[in-house]
């Protein structure tokens, strides 16, 4: 094993992935990423994979939009294909959300989101799959989509490897060495790396990593169930992504005529102890919810499903940041169920914040770890926070 780098990423998930790639782009190669398992083995492989921009605050939205041309061009960048589907996406509301929604999408509109508020009629017309009430809004983003998680974070990996990065799969880190103020050192299974500086990335197990270097960062993992649907072909050949905050769910659709329907109880977790598979009651609820949305939906086949982990942050924003007191130690935790499609900004603005002492294409600075003592989190214009 190495013995020496000039920085350490702790994690193979999209994260780390996009991180040890940014930084090898901004020549910095003389790097290590260490994942405990396999790359993408964590909530990257669970995720439902949305690529929309619709959210209450400039930054986040600013990196949804960004990331989605990054996705775009991503084969150019790395080589390899995103697995970028473009399918439209809708955000429904009720009438008490109007305001917020029209907010929001004259925000998104100056960050220079193509997006729009339409109405029941127009939502007729683009997805007649729908079923649409007057006392519901919508917003529209027609390049909004999906990708294909393993792909993006092997991508990465594999580029940045090109670039002369290091990664070693199974090999978990036991600890972050730190000594008088300063990361000395990353400790793993098998030996010692020696280094300056660390980056974790470790989902929903960065936690307790950061609190064994004495950070306390209010991270809690929580399970969140994604449904599978064999669509009738003949019926609902197809659909656009939808974000139902009326029916608390999303829905996208995949190949082999696949609906994946993402739905959320509040069950906080432990990382290695929770139940990975679905629990009937939920399938049922969703499945009553998706119909009730799409009325053609209820020929379709329920063909199995999954849990995962959001690493959930008090405001359900990330924190992206260097940590205070500890010179080389950084953080890019807490993406609270909407990290795939920022990813590849998270990577550039975490690398330039590495190598340059702060972050030049987005400020990412509201997204410090000290807005939760400081109380300024962000907010949400809506009640379902994770949706926006
Ligand atoms: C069910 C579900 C649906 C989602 N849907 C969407 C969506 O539609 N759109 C969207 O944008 N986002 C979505 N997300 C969120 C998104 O998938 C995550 O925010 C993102 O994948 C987080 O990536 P990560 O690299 O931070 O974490 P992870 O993928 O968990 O990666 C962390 C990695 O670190 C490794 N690791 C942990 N501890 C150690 C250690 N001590 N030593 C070495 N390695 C370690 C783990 O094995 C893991 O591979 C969803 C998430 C889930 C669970």
């Amino acid at each position: 094993m190495t013995q020496t780098a000039e920085a350490v990423i702790v994690g193979g998930g999209v994260m780390g992935c996009s991180i040890l790639y940014n930084l090898a782009a901004l020549g910095l190669t003389d790097t290590v990423l260490l994942e405990k398992d396999v790359l993408a083995s964590g909530s990257t492989s669970r995720s439902q994979a949305i690529l929309r921009m619709h959210y209450s605050n400039e930054v986040t939205t600013r990196m949804a939009w960004e990331s989605l041309r990054l996705y775009r061009e991503f084969e150019e960048l790395t080589g390899g294909p995103s697995g970028y589907v473009r399918t439209g996406y809708f955000l429904i509301v009720d009438e008490s959300d109007r305001q917020a929604l029209e907010e929001n999408v004259a925000m998104q509109r100056r960050v220079g989101v193509e997006t729009d508020a339409v109405s029941m009629e127009d939502v007729r017309e683009i997805a007649p799959m729908l079923a649409v009430e007057g006392n519901e809004c919508f917003a529209y983003e027609p390049q909004s989509g999906y990708a294909d998680p393993y792909s993006v974070t092997t991508g990465y990996a594999r580029r940045a490897r090109e670039l002369g990065a290091q990664i070693r799969a199974d090999t978990p880190v036991t600890e972050i060495e730190v000594k008088r103020g300063s990361v000395t050192a990353v400790v793993t299974s098998q030996g010692r790396i020696e280094t300056p500086m660390a980056v974790v990335a470790a989902g929903p197990w960065s936690g307790p990593l950061l609190a064994k270097a004495g950070v306390d960062v209010p991270l809690r993992p929580l399970r969140h169930q994604v449904v599978m649907l064999r669509r009738p072909q003949d019926i609902v050949p197809d659909h656009p992504i939808i974000g139902d905050i009326v029916n608390d769910l999303s829905a996208r659709p995949d190949a082999g005529n696949l609906t994946l329907i993402g739905v959320g109880e509040d069950e906080f977790v432990g990382p290695d102890e929770y139940n990975q598979g679905v629990d009937m009651p939920v399938v049922e609820a969703a499945f009553a919810r998706l119909v009730r949305r799409m009325p053609g939906m209820a020929q379709a086949l329920f063909r199995g499903g999954w849990a995962g982990l959001f690493t959930t942050t008090p405001d359900w924003h990330p924190v992206l940041d260097r940590v205070e007191g500890i010179d080389g130690l950084y953080m890019a935790v807490g993406f609270s169920g909407h990290g795939f499609k920022l990813a590849p900004m998270i990577g550039l603005t975490m690398a330039e914040l590495i190598t340059q002492g702060q972050a030049t294409t987005i400020d990412i600075s509201m997204l410090g770890l000290g807005r939760f003592a400081e109380g300024k989190p962000l907010s949400s214009r809506y009640s379902m926070a994770v949706m926006a």
